[in-house]
């Protein structure tokens, strides 16, 4: 049996989930309805002095779960790959100055070759990238994107490939992202979140839920409760492998952008204490 949610300590809120918002209204907003963990989406740190940044998550006891996002690697042009790769690079500074432990890695695809092309590149391209994130004490989450998204977003998409890549990589820094939204429907989770999960490679934990119908693959995410995923099963089967990290909630919906974004964080929150 699941062990039932009755606290807000491990809550955090990806800023993407209140995208209206911009930095400083979120770590606000956050920290005002007694939510303590934030995953930083690099669009909120456009234009921002990183440094100040972080001083104001340190007044406001915020603590940074993890960066989103690196990763889109794969391309069939050399340039790009290499784009990709300085950009990553890049992200790893952004998140080492944010305090930030974790940089989650949507691995990227592209069309014009086979998955299997992809997923050398991605590999090739975390290779190249691991040692810059080792010196900066950042770990490095790849996480499967339902194979919806196989076309052009992520030539990942089941925790088994995910798994095979980071051990076949075998770096204490380079691990997995679990996100129900992607993986809820796959017959071999349980095993796949033992595998990484008991080896120290689960990194990220992000949940939300599945709408049926869903109106649209990006933008129609479900608050928890909506839909028709387990998420207690799933939480519960992270923590049987020792996952003491933080739940994160990520959703991109298009119904809870419009909304007003304090009413949707109780939302948010009655949701986590019910449905998670
Ligand atoms: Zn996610």
């Amino acid at each position: 049996m699941t062990k039932k949610i009755t606290d807000f300590s491990k809550l955090a809120v990806h800023t993407m989930t209140t995208k209206p918002w911009d930095l400083r209204q979120c770590v606000e907003n956050f920290s005002a309805a007694g939510i303590c963990g934030i995953t930083i989406w690099r669009n909120v740190l456009e234009g921002q002095n990183l440094r100040e940044a972080r001083v104001m998550l340190n007044d406001y006891d915020m603590q940074v779960v993890s960066i989103a996002r690196g990763g889109f690697f794969p391309s069939v042009q050399k340039e790009k790959r290499q784009t990709a790769v300085d950009d990553n690079l890049w992200a790893i500074e952004q998140s080492a100055a944010m305090g930030a432990p974790v940089l989650v890695l949507v691995s990227g695809a592209d069309p014009a070759q086979s998955l299997e092309k992809s997923r050398e590149q991605i590999q090739e391209s975390i290779l190249q990238i691991l040692p810059q994130a080792q010196k900066a004490g950042v770990k490095l989450a790849i996480e499967p994107l339902h194979p919806m998204y196989a076309g052009d977003r992520s030539a990942i998409n089941t925790l088994e490939q995910a798994n095979n890549m980071v051990e076949e990589i075998n770096s204490e820094f380079v691990g997995v992202a679990v996100d129900v939204y992607h993986l809820w429907w796959d017959p071999n989770l349980q095993r796949e979140i033992i595998r990484c999960g008991r080896n120290g490679k689960l990194f990220a934990f992000h949940v939300c839920d599945w709408n049926v119908p869903s109106k649209d693959f990006l933008n129609d995410r479900g608050l928890m409760g909506d839909g028709c995923i387990n998420i207690p099963q799933i939480r519960g089967w992270v923590e049987e492998t020792g996952f003491s990290g933080y739940n994160e909630v990520e959703i991109f919906s298009d119904k809870y952008w419009a909304m007003d974004q304090n009413m949707y964080l109780e939302k948010i929150k009655n949701a986590y204490l019910k449905f998670t």
